[in-house]
C-alpha cells in the first residue's frame, strides 16, 4: 500500500547572515538530503543527539518550515507546494506535541479556552457541541472532567502532557509527532504517557513519528527506528532488528549508553568521543569519523551510502562503508 507519508531527499539549510551587508555567508545543514516513508498506523521514532536534524525533520514535515528541497507527500498531497490556506486544511490531518505543553499554553486560558480555541481554528465541530467536545476529550486522556475549568499551573507536568496531547487529538488528526512529548517526564510518568498514547493509536487509528535523542524511551513505542547523525541517517531498522543487531558504530554507541539495555548479551560500553562537529561545516567523508572507534582513511575521503544490509531483515539499512565487517556489539 501506499505509505501515508512519504519524505525524499528532504533537505532543510537555515542561512547564517555576516559580514556588513548582512549576506548569507553559510548554512546550517541542518537536514541534508533524508529520505523515508511512513505507512499508516505506524509509530516510525528519529533519534539522535541534540542537533543531529531531528527536530527540523518534525518540522518542515508540518510546514512548520518551509524545505530548502525536497519532497514531503502526505497522503499523496504535495506539502511543499501548499498554499497557506491549503496548509490550514492540511494541519487538522498533522499536528505536533512537544516536550512543554505549557510553553504553548496560554497561562491564562482554562483547559477548556485551549481545547475549545484547537476546535475553533479548525471548524469541525458546530459552536453549541465544543465544550461536551473539550469534556469527552479529557476523559479520553485520562483526566477528570471536573477540571476542565482549571488553568495550566495547576496540573503537575504528566497532566499538562495530558492535556497537549487532548489538544492534539481535538482535530482528528491521522499523524502526530511527538518532538521530545515525554523527555522532560520523570520515568513513571513517561511509561503512563507512552501507555497513553499507545492506546490512543489503536482507538483512533494514529499515526506517530516518535522524536526523541532517547533511544529507551522510544523501544516499546516504535514499529521502526531512524538513526540520525549532523543532519544524515545513519542506519533505519526495525526496532527488534536494530536493537538486536545495531550496524552503525553510533547506533551501537546509543544502545551501549542505555543503562537499563539487557545487561546479559551487552559487551562493553563504546563511548562517544568528543562533541558533535558543527553542522555548518560537516566533517568530510563520513560525517562520524570524528568519532568513531573505527575510522579508517577511506571514511576521512568517501561518504557512505545509506544501503540495505543483505543478511538483515528487509528494510534494514546502513550507512557506514565497513557495516557488517565490523566486531559484534549487541
Ligand atoms: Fe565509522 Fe567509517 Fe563506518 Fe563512518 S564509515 S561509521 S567512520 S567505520
Ligand atoms: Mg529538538
Amino acid at each position: 500500500t501506499q505509505p501515508l507519508l512519504q519524505v525524499k531527499n528532504l533537505k532543510q539549510y537555515f542561512p547564517i547572515k555576516g559580514g556588513f551587508f548582512g549576506a548569507t555567508v553559510n548554512h546550517v545543514k541542518a537536514v541534508d538530503d533524508i529520505s523515508f516513508d511512513v505507512h499508516e498506523g505506524e509509530t516510525v521514532s528519529i533519534v539522535g543527539e541534540s542537533g543531529c536534524g531531528k527536530s527540523t525533520t518534525g518540522r518542515s514535515i508540518l510546514r512548520l518550515e518551509h524545505p530548502t528541497a525536497g519532497e514531503v507527500r502526505f497522503q499523496d498531497r504535495d506539502m511543499v507546494s501548499l498554499t497557506r490556506s491549503e496548509l490550514r486544511r492540511t494541519r487538522k490531518d498533522l499536528q505536533i506535541i512537544f516536550q512543554d505543553p505549557y510553553a504553548s499554553i496560554n497561562p491564562r486560558q482554562t483547559v477548556a479556552d485551549v481545547l475549545m480555541e484547537a476546535l475553533d481554528i479548525q471548524n469541525i465541530v458546530p459552536r453549541a457541541q465544543r465544550r461536551e467536545r473539550a469534556l469527552s476529550l479529557l476523559e479520553t486522556v485520562g483526566l477528570g472532567t471536573y477540571q476542565i475549568d482549571r488553568y495550566p499551573h495547576e496540573f503537575s507536568g504528566g497532566q499538562r502532557q495530558r492535556i497537549g496531547i487532548a489538544r492534539a487529538l481535538a482535530v482528528n488528526p491521522k499523524l502526530i509527532i511527538c518532538d521530545e512529548a515525554v523527555s522532560a517526564l520523570d520515568v513513571s510518568i513517561q511509561a503512563q504517557i507512552l501507555n497513553l498514547l499507545k492506546q490512543l493509536q489503536r482507538d483512533f487509528k494514529l499515526t506517530y513519528i516518535f522524536i526523541s535523542h532517547d533511544l529507551g524511551v522510544v523501544r516499546h513505542i516504535s514499529d521502526r527506528i531512524i538513526v540520525m547523525y549532523l543532519g544524515k541517517i545513519v542506519e533505519i531498522a526495525d526496532k527488534k532488528s536494530l536493537f538486536e543487531q545495531p550496524q552503525h558504530p553510533y547506533t551501537q554507541a546509543l544502545l551501549s549508553s542505555i543503562p537499563t539495555y539487557d545487561p546479559k548479551t551487552k559487551t562493553e560500553r563504546i563511548p562517544l568521543r568528543g562533541e558533535i562537529p558543527s553542522p555548518i561545516d560537516p566533517p568530510q567523508g563520513c560525517r562520524f569519523h570524528t568519532r568513531c572507534p573505527y575510522a579508517q582513511e577511506l571514511c576521512r575521503e568517501e561518504e557512505p551510502q545509506l544501503l540495505p544490509m543483505e543478511n538483515l531483515q528487509a528494510g534494514h539499512e546502513t550507512a557506514c562503508h565497513f557495516a557488517g565487517e565490523l566486531p559484534e556489539r549487541n
